[in-house]
């Protein structure tokens, strides 16, 4: 049996409640130093881009990571893709990793020779979501413009009845080799060849329909199941709605960025929900029953008597559900601010003057500082005048 297999966080250097951003930061700065292309010919460096290029295809990967977290590496011990002699990378989808972290240093992903077969380009574009549509998640349908093979030359590019050359200058690799002395000795660099771009073929007589490109663009509508609990910037991947494939390679996918509107009441921050309720100031000193707006409709909450403004409550589950499992719910957290009434009658004035000499007779205090004596019913603006303040600048 294989040696004891090192924790795939501690493979990769990150707490285990790293983002996703933080896994494919830690994975790509691995990947970098230990990338056999970097290292060719060093056994240990290969060994370390598999372990981190497996831990990664596992916590990258919402529900593998759910079952390494519950079971660790037995979660994979003995069933499809990850056997007790390791990790099957022909199961992963490494096309996409790379895809997406390489894109900027190994030449948009693709590897190997320029001819062989080779994922599509991924294609992304963004669909809007409201609010509320985060959190319950929806279907949308985008409309975007796609590329096909083209019928009519069957995606080669060449004329029916004609068929593509074989391109002369690099003999169909699509790449060619050229020497350069330097310094250093001879450097062999590998380019793809300005003939063909790479493809290794020449069209003489190309398609009329699709102009030799070998495809057609139309516009397709594609349906996009957005999970419960998607935040702002994040992007769904729908499997093989990208650019087709080149000789034979499969398609890449449809990357959508998610944009979620704002909502007028609610502020979210990672799963939590948070809002703001005023409530009066009877119900702050007396407690009663409040009504609060939260994502599922309307919750009757009893404020306690003596309630401060700015008192923070908890409506626990009430926030966003987690994309991994929707039955987990974070929080909505609710500010109560007591409000002060700024329109009140001649009557509610005087009950509210009344109840301030029987709690303390805050409205007499500054007289009762300054030593002045001040007569039943006057209001402080009438005393002004006979007030002395010197502000100091
Ligand atoms: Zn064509
Ligand atoms: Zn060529």
């Amino acid at each position: 049996m294989a040696e004891q297999k090192r924790d795939y966080y501690e493979v990769l250097g990150v707490a285990k409640d790293a983002s996703d951003e933080d896994l494919k930061k830690a994975y790509r700065k691995l990947a970098k130093k230990y990338h056999p292309d970097m290292n060719p010919g060093d056994k240990n460096a290969e060994a370390k881009f598999k372990e981190a290029s497996e831990a990664y295809a596992v916590l990258s990967d919402a529900d593998k990571r759910r079952q390494y977290d519950q079971f660790g590496h037995a979660a994979f011990d003995g069933t499809g893709g990850f056997g007790a002699g390791g990790f099957d990378f022909n199961t992963a989808d490494f096309g996409d990793i790379f895809g997406d972290l390489f894109g900027d240093f190994f030449g948009g992903g693709r590897r190997g020779p320029a001819n062989g077969p080779m994922k599509g380009a991924n294609v992304r574009t963004s669909v809007r979501i409201t609010f509320l549509e985060a959190i319950t998640g929806v279907e949308k349908e985008i409309t975007l413009n796609l590329k096909d093979p083209c019928p009519t030359c069957s995606g080669t590019g060449a004329k029916p009845g004609t068929t593509p050359q074989m391109c002369p200058k690099c003999g169909g690799k699509g790449q060619v080799v050229f020497t350069q002395q330097s310094f250093f000795g001879t450097v062999r660099n590998v380019q793809t060849c300005p003939d063909c771009g790479g493809s290794g073929k020449i069209i003489k007589d190309k398609c009329t329909q699709c102009g030799g490109s070998g495809y057609i663009t139309s516009r397709k509508t594609i349906k996009v199941s957005i999970p419960a609990g998607i935040d702002n910037g994040q992007s769904v991947r729908i499997r093989d709605k990208g650019e087709p494939g080149v000789n034979g390679g499969p398609r890449g996918d449809l990357l959508v960025e998610v944009i979620v509107e704002q909502h007028p009441e609610f502020i979210r921050q990672d799963y939590n929900i948070f809002s703001t309720v005023p409530i009066s100031y009877a119900i702050a000193a007396l407690g009663g029953s409040i009504v609060i707006n939260t994502v599922d409709g309307k919750v009757i909450y009893d404020v306690k008597a003596g309630t401060q403004t700015d008192t923070r409550i908890r409506l626990k589950g009430k926030g966003v559900p987690t994309i991994r499992n929707q039955a987990i719910r974070g929080d909505h957290y609710v500010t109560l601010v007591v409000e002060t009434p700024s329109k009140l009658s001649k009557e509610a004035k005087e009950l509210l003057r009344q109840f301030d000499a029987l709690t303390g007779d805050s409205l007499g205090e500054a007289d009762r500082a300054t030593g002045e004596n001040k007569k039943d019913g006057k209001t402080k603006k009438e005393q002004q005048p006979k007030k002395k303040k010197f502000w100091k600048n």
